[in-house]
């Protein structure tokens, strides 16, 4: 009996079972502060994980981050193979591959989060920014539209995190879920120095 509990236990810690959206919130939030305090478990790392997840994957969240070097979201929220699927381009924009890559993975996956992880000092959004689009044209084109009257560069980061996550959630699959409580859609903004993912409000 209390193998079998343990058993259980395990495989939950996992990911196993289909998380809540706030308990696959919990998962990120926790990952990023051991990151930031320099604390990394490497959860998910071992050849027992590979065995496990190569017929099958239930990644818990799915990240629309930026393609940025210093912005990978396995290590800065601390997970390994299996558990987060990840989706990235310039600027973390929602275009038609991303949104049907998004929707893929909490349709048939089983993921029950959507972050949107913009980021300190964003090259794409900063460019757009400075009226520079000539090399991003389709990316600019995502851009320019969510970050009119922006004054600083954070704030038009921001404004365009909130406007992709405002974007995904009226997809109708996604909004579906959200409605059904299986599925939660939020932004967040990553700080480069300090390594801190900082949640934004709606
Ligand atoms: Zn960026």
């Amino acid at each position: 009996m209390l193998t079998r509990i343990l058993v259980l236990f395990l495989f939950a810690m996992q990911g196993g079972f289909a998380q809540t959206p706030k308990e696959s919130l919990d998962r990120l939030v926790e990952g990023n502060k051991r990151y930031a305090k320099d604390r990394l478990l490497h959860p998910n790392h071992s050849t027992d994980r590979r065995e496990e997840v190569k017929e099958k994957q239930n990644p818990f969240a799915v990240i629309l981050g930026c393609s940025d070097s210093r912005v990978s979201p396995e290590i800065l929220f601390d997970q390994g193979i299996g558990d987060l699927f990840v989706v990235r381009d310039a600027g973390n924009v929602a275009g038609p591959i991303e949104l049907d890559s998004i929707e893929y993975s909490v349709k048939y996956l089983g993921s029950s989060l959507i972050l949107v992880l913009g980021h300190q000092s964003c090259g794409a959004v900063t460019a757009v920014l400075d009226g520079k689009t000539s090399d991003i044209e389709a990316v600019a084109n995502l851009i320019e539209p969510a970050i009119k009257g922006a004054k600083t560069v954070e704030e038009a980061i921001k404004a365009n995190v909130r406007s992709v996550v405002a974007q995904l959630q009226k997809a109708p699959l996604i909004k579906k879920l959200i409605s059904e409580k299986k599925l939660a859609c939020i932004g967040a903004y990553y700080h480069l120095g300090s390594g801190k993912v900082e949640l934004l409000t709606p």
